[in-house]
């Protein structure tokens, strides 16, 4: 074991703080990473806070980390030391399971590990994520990353960047399609740049008119506000995707109403509490709401080669990992342009 330097939350109404970690020793088939940058994703903070239920304290989130191999196992051939690399949501996975020989590891039909909050795949181990110094992962975990581009600004890729990609890939978007993204956030800026992209004729849809002008700089075709019913209406019947990237409460069936007869609602935020959907809001233009997490390891690949190729990369705020706290409360009150993500050498420190 290496103890190391992270942040924790030790109950769900405490405040992000110091905390000591033990890391496994690399084993033969482990990468370990001496973490440069981690993003902050909402997730994290349902997760500190225990929105979701099921939080298992102390935890350390962290899931769009990117470093550098510090050490290998003797039988690591994919990373060497000194190699650039980033972890994301998950882990491990019981790898012979249908999902997992088809590259969909976050639906393994065994349970995936996930970064953090979560059992290693000796299903007793807790796993700890990201807000720390170093971190120890089997190496088929272990993403490549180019180092063509700004390594704080691909950390969200991770998360982000996949989670918003995977969806934009499946549902086959197209040039001309139009999306509309809800929620301009970590998720929803990302979802903005890689639609737009793929060719997409992109729409935010946002409850803060603040945001307008970001929406066009980050790519989007148009802006439109939530809050006005007038507003709503007039889109009515109008986008082939709708990617819903809302970390709160919020009517599903307004969004409904806004697909094109066979359109497509992804839903990709997960609010705490549950929602109600009419079936009149599918059966009127036979519209389909789904869901989508995160998105394979090969896909999460193939999305950092497609960002380096394209030079999409996340707009981020760098703040020390002391400022953990207010990066929180700022996420949730939508002031975040548009990831917060942590320098990690404030921790070494
Ligand atoms: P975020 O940066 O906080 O963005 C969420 C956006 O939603 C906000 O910027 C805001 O946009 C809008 N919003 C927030 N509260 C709202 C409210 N009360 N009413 C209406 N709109 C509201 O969060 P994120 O990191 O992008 O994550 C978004 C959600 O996705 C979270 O629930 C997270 O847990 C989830 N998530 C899911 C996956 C997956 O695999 N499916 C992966 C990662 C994260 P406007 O100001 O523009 O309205
Ligand atoms: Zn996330």
């Amino acid at each position: 074991m290496t103890t190391v330097k992270a942040y924790a939350a030790e109950q769900a109404d405490k405040p992000m703080a110091p905390f000591n970690l033990d890391r496994r020793e690399p084993g033969a088939s482990d990468v370990e990473i001496e973490i440069l940058y981690c993003g902050v994703c909402h997730s994290d903070i349902h997760t500190a806070r225990n929105e979701w239920g099921g939080t298992m304290y102390p935890v350390v989130p962290g899931h769009e980390i990117v470093g550098k191999v510090s050490r290998v196992g003797a039988s690591v051939t994919h990373h060497k030391v000194g190699d650039t690399v980033g972890v994301g949501c998950f882990v491990d996975s019981c790898g012979h399971c249908g999902n997992c020989k088809d590259d969909l590891e976050q639906y393994c039909e065994n349970g995936h590990s996930q970064t953090y909050n979560s059992f290693l795949q000796d299903k007793k181990t807790i796993a700890y994520g990201g807000y720390s110094t170093h971190i120890v992962v089997t190496e088929k975990f272990v993403l490549k990353i180019s180092d063509k581009l700004p390594l704080e600004a691909v950390a969200p890729l991770l998360c982000a960047g996949i989670t918003t990609y995977s969806p934009l890939k499946h549902w086959n978007v197209k040039k001309g399609d139009k999306v509309a993204v809800v929620g301009l956030g970590g998720l929803g800026h990302m979802a903005v740049k890689i639609a737009a992209s793929m060719g997409a004729d992109v729409t935010v849809l946002s409850r803060s008119p603040g945001k307008a002008k970001d929406a066009s700089e980050l790519g989007a075709h148009h802006f439109e506000l939530t809050t006005g019913k007038e507003n709503m209406k007039k889109m009515a019947g109008s986008f082939n995707l709708i990617i819903d990237t809302v970390s709160a409460k919020h009517d599903y069936n307004e969004y409904l109403a806004l697909l094109k007869t066979n359109g497509v609602m992804v839903l990709l935020g997960v609010p705490p509490e549950p929602e109600t959907v009419h079936a009149a809001s599918l059966i009127f233009g036979r519209r389909s709401l789904v869901g989508s997490l995160v998105g394979g390891i090969k896909e999460t690949q193939e999305m950092l080669d497609y960002c380096a190729e394209h030079n999409i990369v996340s707009d981020v705020e760098v703040i020390n990992i002391d400022q953990i706290n207010e990066a929180f409360e700022r996420t949730i009150q939508g002031d975040v342009h548009y990831r917060f993500v942590i320098d990690m050498a404030s921790l070494k420190n």
